[in-house]
């Protein structure tokens, strides 16, 4: 299915809010990835411009041919955390922080999704582990974050939600490699998936 947009959440883990020093919304606060942004390639190309990309490890779910979500993946919505801090200074949009050439790159594994699951989803780097969370943890849930994209934007079938990324976020330089997990309540790996910085 055709990946047309990349709707996104800021802030849906408190603790990674805390970590950036921001306040966590009342509101989802949502903003767009361009669909093009998405990669399967295991070997994350940087832009030679940018000169502090961060990851952020997600739960990623697909709106299904019906709109429904019937099944998720692993994410990393890469950020430029540099022009980022520069762009919300300004009051300024995004865009050039969140939205650049292959700032999605997303594991080639799916898995059902299952509404009362728990799931946590890890992110070692270069061995260590970096991120950790549950989607328990979430300030809006899956199913809230869903209605208000729904409510608010045109949502096509094979879009992709993003669910927002726990806190150790952190850069990633060329050769860094990574490993992300999602796994369920049963501490089944569902989704793994491995990527190499280029
Ligand atoms: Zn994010």
């Amino acid at each position: 299915m055709i990946i047309k947009n990349i709707w996104a959440v800021g802030r849906n883990y408190a603790d990674h809010a805390k970590e950036l020093g921001n306040t966590v919304p009342a509101q989802p606060m949502i903003f767009l990835k361009a669909g093009t942004c998405a990669t399967l390639d295991s070997s994350i190309q940087i832009p030679k411009w940018t000169e502090d990309v961060h990851h952020e490890l997600e739960i990623a779910l697909q709106w299904d041919d019906k709109l429904h979500f019937s099944q998720m993946t692993l994410a990393l919505d890469l950020t430029e955390r540099k022009k980022q801090a520069e762009l919300k200074s300004l009051g300024h949009p995004w865009t050039l922080a969140k939205s650049f050439t292959n700032s999605c790159p997303i594991a080639t594994q799916w898995t059902p999704y299952i509404a009362h699951e728990t799931y946590t989803l890890s992110l070692f780097k270069n061995q260590k582990l970096v991120q950790n969370g549950k989607s328990s943890d979430m300030i809006h849930t899956i199913l809230n974050l869903k209605k208000f994209v729904e409510s608010h934007f045109p949502v096509a079938s094979g879009d992709l939600l993003l669910t927002g990324t726990p806190a150790g976020v952190g850069p990633l330089a060329a050769g860094d490699q990574l490993r992300a997990e999602l796994r369920n309540s049963h501490h089944e790996v569902l989704i793994e998936q491995s990527w190499v910085v280029a």
